[in-house]
């Protein structure tokens, strides 16, 4: 595969979530070009089946198994490999921290945050499809990239698009960023159907295949709210400059508007390779396997302003930026409970939404200082968010610092 721009000695990759959605694009990617890198660390959750195929084919230095219940399991499919083996989530952070040319941070939630940081602190290249460690501590996460001099480079399509084409040399020149969204599965679903759709439904993409969490946030919009608060750290641009427009056929990924009316978009079929090859060749450019796009045989593009009633989670994530602190965090931790709840059928689809306003209104917003208040408010928001969901639940859900005394 021809590579541009890529130093002649083999770059040092880590990958961590290797075994999910992205973690497999990105495997692919190096398996098809293997001379040009050497893999450092793999690290996985439970899938310990995969993460060892993918040690031994990427002859990685090191695999890491965030359920130490699996490790012995880990050894065993890597006995006699050479490979070094770790389990529990303290060896993910170790691994985050080995060092790398390279590091692809594509865990799911704000458990990704803390081995993220650790990528960040080595000063590296970090590829960051984990966007949730940028809204739960967005501040922190750009502050220690600046202090450690690593590069951060998005890999979720939007932000890789807007990356493509913003010119960070004269942000003055920038009117607006627009984010598109494809709206879905149920663009154009009532919320009277809406309250009846199953998780299977939810996961059921219309475009991109994708790991159940960032499907069902596609489902609910609460994805683009991610997005637009992922925007605002990432660019130097004011939130009430970035726009969200849905575009079902997901060709244009994503689009800057300059002062002068021109608007640089990124175009392309909806392959997370094309992303991640973007931040893997860095400067430069290398092939994939990606389909082409072909303009003509799609031949319509359309657009449409998003509907803020039917997709609450647009407004609560734009309100959680605009206030700020603790607010992106909790906003956050609150929706991952709820579409755990959803997906394990334990509260319906409208409910996600419902419990993160709730939780949005009812926790403290703190100032965000440290990990530990990231930490706190994220632990808050969790609590409060279960207990909405099972209030006869674990009795010390209740001791949450919340604002006044409402109703719970
Ligand atoms: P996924 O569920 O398919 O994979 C998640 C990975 O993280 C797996 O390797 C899993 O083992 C690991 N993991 C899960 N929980 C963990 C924990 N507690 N500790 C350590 N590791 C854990 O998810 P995905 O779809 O690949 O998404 C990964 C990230 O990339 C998410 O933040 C998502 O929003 C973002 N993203 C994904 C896509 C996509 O196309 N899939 C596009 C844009 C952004
Ligand atoms: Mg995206």
């Amino acid at each position: 595969m021809a590579v541009t721009g890529l130093p002649a000695e083999p770059r040092r990759i880590t990958i961590l979530g290797s075994t999910g959605s992205i973690g497999r694009s990105t495997v692919d990617l190096l398996q098809r070009d293997r001379g040009s890198f050497a893999v450092a660390a793999l690290t996985a959750q439970s899938n310990v089946a995969l993460l060892a195929e993918q040690a031994r084919t990427l002859g990685a230095d090191c695999a890491v198994i965030g359920d130490e219940t699996l490790l012995p399991e880990l050894r065993q499919r890597l006995a006699g490999s050479g490979i070094e083996t770790a389990g529990g989530s303290a060896a993910i952070i170790e691994a985050a921290s080995r060092p790398a040319d390279w590091v692809m941070a594509a865990i799911v939630g704000a458990a990704g945050l803390e081995p993220t940081l650790a990528a960040v602190r080595q000063g590296t290249v970090v590829a960051l499809a984990n966007k949730e460690s940028l809204v739960c501590a967005g501040a922190l996460v750009m502050r220690e990239a600046a202090l450690h001099g690593a590069t951060i480079l998005p890999v979720d399509s939007e932000h890789n698009a807007i990356f493509q084409v913003f010119d960070f040399d004269a942000p003055d020149s920038i009117d607006r960023v627009i984010l598109t969204a494809s709206g879905g599965p149920f663009r154009t679903l009532s919320l009277g159907e809406m309250r009846e759709v199953s998780p299977a439904q939810a996961m059921a993409h219309p475009v991109w295949s994708m790991g159940a969490k960032i499907s069902v946030d596609s489902a609910t919009l609460m994805n683009k709210g991610l997005e637009l608060i992922e925007a605002s750290f990432l660019f130097p641009v004011p939130e009430e400059r970035i726009e969200i427009l849905i575009h079902p056929q997901s060709v244009i990924h994503s689009m800057v508007s300059y002062v002068d009316g021109s608007v640089l978009a990124q175009l392309g079929t909806p392959d997370m390779r094309t992303p991640i090859a973007v931040t893997l060749a860095w400067p430069g450019r290398m092939a994939t396997p990606a389909n082409r796009l072909d303009l003509a045989a799609i031949a319509r593009l359309t657009f449409e302003v998003p509907d803020f009633a039917r997709f609450p989670a647009l407004n609560l994530a734009r309100q959680a930026l605009q206030t700020g602190g603790a607010a992106p965090t909790i906003l956050n931790a609150a929706n991952e409970v709820a579409v755990d709840a959803f997906l394990k059928g334990q509260i319906g689809f409208l409910d996600i939404t419902r419990i993160v306003e709730q939780t949005l209104a009812r926790v403290q917003h703190g100032s965000l200082t440290d990990l530990g208040s990231v930490r706190e408010a994220d632990d808050a928001a969790r609590r409060y968010a279960m207990h909405l969901i099972d209030p006869a639940g674990d009795p010390r859900v209740i001791r949450v610092p919340t604002r006044g005394q409402g109703r719970h």
